[in-house]
């Protein structure tokens, strides 16, 4: 065997290699001492070219799960305890799927060793129809639904069976970065349309409509929204459909946070708002059954599809080539949409979400520092730092300097505003994951750093 470490300085003189280093390989082999010369180790970095990615990830980036989450783990290791707040993951917070789904799965289990249909199992995809019914959508079938591995999968699926190098795709600003990186990393151009803190995070159409060209493709909305936590008004959303329809765009509803509501705010599912245009839906396990880990996600095709056979081939096409997605995930889905829907539970006042979310509001209300729009749907709040009132001011600022800080010093993991595509450095994202008292002492600390920024 060849060791991993370099050759002592003592063994390789025992062997004679400090006075023949010059004779060569041969030499080297004749001395017997192949063993003991890590020579696989040195010749390959010396002789093979550097490994380069592919071109096409060069300007993709998912920075929530980048450098600053890295140095999060390298703090872990070394034996601090961080509050991970950068990301949306229920399970990582104690929160549980509904028991009924892990006993659909359990019991389906002997059954879900082959491969399913590539579009996903019957049940699940008829049962995803009956939610579209329940919604005013009267005109899908099974065959309308894919069922993927999460819907990051068939946001790539749908973004890969759409576009070509050059082609637009309006996406929101702030937007869940995958969006964004989806349109890059096939060739295509993500045009960003702005979501104004002033205007409640909500997008005007006006502003969104003046940015369509020849070249654009398809316009994603993300609602509820994530990172911002606004749910658009009806009037907006069919404002949206209309350019849509008037523009031939592949209208794409990321609906993944649907039923995660707090006062009342109404959920106004795009397929619902215009059949003559071709819309596509998207709903998970990931986030409202709290069941991230099981990756099992929707997208359904609604509206006018005759015109669009080509494209919907393609993501058959697509989905086909990876042969179907998680399968015993997918037995979850009927339990899922069916009956009590026990988010109620968690956004209603007196619920764990609710009371997070009132946590964060009230912190905001007391900091000298920060303020945010309060969410009205997802599990996100988007907040704002005031730096104009911290010595240095504005210019000073930095978000990512901000959340590093935050993280070496205070031991909270939070996720820069940047990280979603917005032009602005002044804003952080925590997920309303984590119960109330934890929330507040994680505010406590932030206003803490933000003093010490004020008193420099
Ligand atoms: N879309 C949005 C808006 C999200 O926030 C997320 C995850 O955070 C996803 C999609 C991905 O969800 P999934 O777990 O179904 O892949």
């Amino acid at each position: 065997m060849v060791p991993r470490r370099p050759v002592a300085p003592q063994r390789a003189a025992r062997h004679g290699v400090t006075g023949l280093r010059l004779l060569g390989l041969r030499l080297l082999l004749f001395h017997g001492i192949l063993e003991d010369f890590p020579l696989r180790r040195i010749v390959p970095v010396m002789s093979l070219p550097p490994l380069r990615s592919s071109e096409h990830l060069h300007d993709v980036r998912y920075e929530i799960r980048g450098a600053l989450a890295r140095r999060a783990e390298q703090l872990e290791r070394e034996g601090h305890e961080i509050v991970k707040l950068n990301i949306g993951n229920p399970g990582a917070f104690g929160f549980r799927m509904p028991g009924s789904m892990r006993v659909a799965v359990v019991e389906n289990l002997h059954q879900a060793d082959p491969y399913s249909h590539q579009k996903g199992i019957f049940a699940a995809r008829e049962a995803v129809v009956m939610q579209q019914q329940s919604r005013g959508v009267m005109d899908v079938t099974a065959d309308d639904v894919f069922i993927g591995n999460g819907v990051s999968e068939l946001i790539m699926l749908a973004m890969r069976a759409l576009l070509n190098p050059g082609d637009e795709v309006l996406v929101p600003s702030p937007d869940y970065p995958l969006w964004t990186a989806s349109v890059v990393i096939h060739g295509a151009k993500a045009v960003h349309y702005p979501c104004r803190p002033e205007r409640g995070f909500v997008p005007d159409p006006v502003e969104v409509e003046r940015l369509v060209t020849p070249r654009t493709r398809a316009l994603v909305v993300i609602n509820p929204n994530n990172p911002t936590g606004a749910v658009y008004p009806r009037k907006t959303l069919a404002a949206l459909a209309d350019i849509a329809r008037q523009r031939h765009l592949v209208f794409c509803a990321d609906e993944i946070y649907d039923e995660m509501l707090y006062d009342g705010a109404e959920f106004v599912p795009a397929a619902s708002l215009d059949d003559s245009l071709l819309c596509l839906s998207f709903g998970g396990l990931s986030k409202v059954y709290r069941a991230c880990g099981l990756r099992v996600g929707w997208l359904v095709f609604s509206g006018e599809r005759e015109h669009a056979r080509d494209y919907i081939q393609a993501v058959e096409l697509l989905a086909s080539l990876r042969l179907c997605s998680n399968v015993p995930g997918q037995y979850a889905v009927q339990t899922a949409l069916g009956g009590y829907q026990s988010i109620v539970d968690l956004t209603k006042p007196g619920g764990r979400l609710y009371a997070t979310r009132a946590a964060v509001l009230d912190a905001v209300r007391r900091s000298k520092y920060l303020s945010v729009v309060p969410p009205q749907g997802a599990m996100y709040a988007f907040v704002k730092v005031h730096a104009d009132r911290l010595s240095g001011g504005v210019e000073a600022f930095d978000d990512q300097a901000f959340a590093l800080d935050l993280l070496e010093r205070k031991h909270v993991l939070v996720a820069p505003g940047s990280s979603f595509n917005v032009p602005y450095r002044d804003h952080f994202r925590v997920t309303l994951l984590p119960d109330a008292e934890q929330m507040a002492d994680v505010f406590g600390r932030i206003e803490s750093l933000l003093d010490e920024y004020a008193a420099r």
